[in-house]
């Protein structure tokens, strides 16, 4: 059997970090098994759908590396279609028309609620044999008695009585199909065998397996995923700082960080914390599962974008870097970013913050703010460290193994203490007393740069 599994978004925001996980899991069980991955818009709440929103959610999959096969499905081109289902389970006499009015089933519900029952309409158009009318309703003639029973991927055994379910809408007053009916024929249409989607949507699912039985389809595999909760254990809200795929992507994290993040939020392989997409592919099965719920931690996120930037490639971390020191208005004309980048790269927890470190070496000499302690280090014994140093490197070819020759050498020879002479030579030129080795400062910089800064220092 081929697997298929589908993602569908409703595109009333962006893509959050939820659908987010969602939308791995099930992209890496249809390519762990060869199978499909499907996209479906569930665009059918004309008020709250935006295009932009679409567009969205489809640039986030594609950051996030999750490719999906087919065309797009949209809910909102596939009325006709969902009709003739329920056309069909008319005809069948699995559905019928209801004339009951809104307040009349509400008064129905009132009498279940007050005899201690399930909320529920009472089945009064059930036998009546309605015609078509306008404002008629389609209901599914939902069997009497017996248990829904399905086998979830996650939860495992899930058994629900009719009775706690109702004969539900099928096809509203207006002509449009409801939620569940139209999922039901997408998913079907789509050839998903594997359903896989948020515990949001678990009360929804014997409902769809009672419209598949009806149909005299087959019912395909489920899987309801818990919620991700907020460190605190509630339900993760904006206040817990979680949000869209695109802000963490606007926040310089490395998608490879996000998806091994987000797939440990609801999965396991035993200890294992860090997973390339490729061995996920390998290693995810759909087994293994966490049933229970797991809290954000924006703390590990952070480290795992370390770790993915670490190992980032220095030619691909440049090109990474690059939208974010634009950002920042800054020009990369003529400047060794590569080198820049190479003496931050490990200690960045994100690009945003690598560009940030950057700012000293690519702004104009004169625009680098220095902070007080480099202002400090500037005194009249620390010039007379740079005029000596400024000397020397006059005449130097700049590679990092001549400068940090020069620099050595010089400490050698003159007997000042190493650190008298780095901290004011770093003052000088990136306005901080603290940070790389001078020579690899002086490298990234450039020869002109360099001498500009040191002779600037020494009018100060
Ligand atoms: N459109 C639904 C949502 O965004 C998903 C429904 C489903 O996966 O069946 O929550």
């Amino acid at each position: 059997m081929k697997v298929v599994t589908r993602f569908a978004p409703s595109p009333t925001g962006h893509l959050h970090i939820g659908g987010g996980r969602t939308a791995i899991f099930c992209w890496l069980l249809a390519r762990h098994f060869g199978g499909e991955f499907r996209l479906r818009i569930e665009d059918t709440d004309t008020e709250r759908s935006k295009q932009e929103y679409t567009d969205s959610i489809l640039a986030s999959m594609k950051w996030l590396g999750l490719d999906w096969d087919g065309d797009l499905t949209y809910q909102s081109q596939r009325k006709d279609v969902y009709n003739a289902y329920v056309d069909k389970l008319l005809a069948s006499g699995h559905a019928y028309y209801c004339e009951c009015s809104v307040e009349e089933v509400e008064a129905m519900r009132e009498v279940a609620r007050a005899k201690g029952e399930k909320p529920r309409y009472n089945g009064k158009c059930r036998e009546r044999g309605l015609e078509y009318a306008e404002g008629r309703v389609v209901r599914l003639k939902v069997p009497t008695e017996g248990r829904v029973v399905f086998n979830d991927m996650v939860k495992g055994h899930i058994a629900v009585d009719v009775s706690e379910l109702d004969d539900m809408v099928l096809r509203r007053a207006d002509g449009m199909p409801t939620y569940n009916m139209a999922v039901v024929v997408d998913d079907y249409e789509m050839g998903v065998t594997h359903v896989l989607r948020g515990d949001d949507h678990v009360s929804n699912t014997p409902k769809q397996i009672l419209i598949y039985q009806a149909l005299g389809l087959e019912v395909p595999t489920f899987g309801h995923v818990p919620m991700i909760l907020g460190p605190d254990k509630q339900k993760l809200s904006k206040r817990h700082g979680a949000r869209a795929v695109v802000e963490y992507q606007q926040d310089g994290l490395l998608p490879e960080a996000l998806v091994n993040y987000l797939v440990r939020l609801g999965w396991s392989h035993g200890d294992q914390e860090i997973f390339g997409l490729e061995e996920l592919v390998k290693l995810f099965d759909g087994n293994n599962l966490n049933s229970s719920a797991a809290a954000f931690d924006p703390d590990k996120l952070q480290w795992l974008n370390g770790y993915y930037l670490k190992n980032t490639p220095l030619a691909k971390a440049v090109e990474l870097t690059k939208p974010f020191i634009e950002e920042l208005g800054l020009s990369i004309e003529g400047k060794n970013l590569e080198a820049a980048i190479s003496l931050y790269l490990e200690r960045a927890s994100n690009l945003k913050d690598l560009a940030e470190q950057l700012k000293p070496y690519l702004q104009n000499a004169y625009d680098v703010i220095m902070e007080e302690k480099a202002v400090k280090a500037i005194d009249e014994q620390g010039k007379e460290q740079i005029k000596n140093v400024l000397a020397l490197i006059r005449d130097t070819e700049f590679s990092v193994e001549n400068l940090e020759k020069v620099i050595h050498d010089y400490v050698e020879t003159s007997g000042v203490k190493f650190k008298l002479v780095g901290t004011p030579l770093r003052s000088a030129l990136i306005g901080l007393a603290g940070g790389p080795s001078i020579h690899l400062i002086m490298f990234a910089l450039g020869k002109d740069e360099t001498i500009k800064r040191l002779e600037k220092a020494l009018t100060m």
